[in-house]
């Protein structure tokens, strides 16, 4: 999509530091990491929030879980903790509209999020 950040970075039009990629999810470092390991994955695909997921885009929702667990024990934090996130519209604290997984990791984690 025009002007998504995310497409740019994901049809790599944009620089990002790439941690996996396949044909149908990209992930990459965070470039403002909010712990030691910060990853996000998006969908190839452009969605602006989960709320546009239709019935038959769910396998590919479990394909971003499955990419995140992966990167996850690759970083070495499975075992230890994780968490993923995804921020939908602007209560959640969204800022870009293109659906992503955040994979934080690396330090101890706090409840409730801010
Ligand atoms: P959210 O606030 O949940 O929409 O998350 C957006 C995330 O994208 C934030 O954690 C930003 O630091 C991150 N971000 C924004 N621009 C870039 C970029 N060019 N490369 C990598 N991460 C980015």
């Amino acid at each position: 999509m025009d002007n998504c950040i995310f497409c740019k970075i994901a049809e790599k039009k944009m620089p990002s530091k790439v941690v996996y990629e396949d044909e149908l999810v990209f992930a990459f470092e965070d470039i403002e990491p909010q712990a030691p390991v910060h990853i996000l994955i998006v969908p190839k695909k452009h969605f602006s929030t989960i709320l546009e997921l239709k019935d038959e885009d769910y396998s590919l929702v479990s394909h971003l879980v499955k990419t995140a667990t992966k990167i996850a024990a690759d970083r070495g934090v499975a075992e230890k903790g994780f968490r993923i996130v995804t921020n939908c519209n602007p209560e959640s604290g969204q800022s870009v509209y293109h659906i992503h997984f955040h994979l934080l990791g690396g330090r101890q984690m706090h409840w409730p999020p801010g």
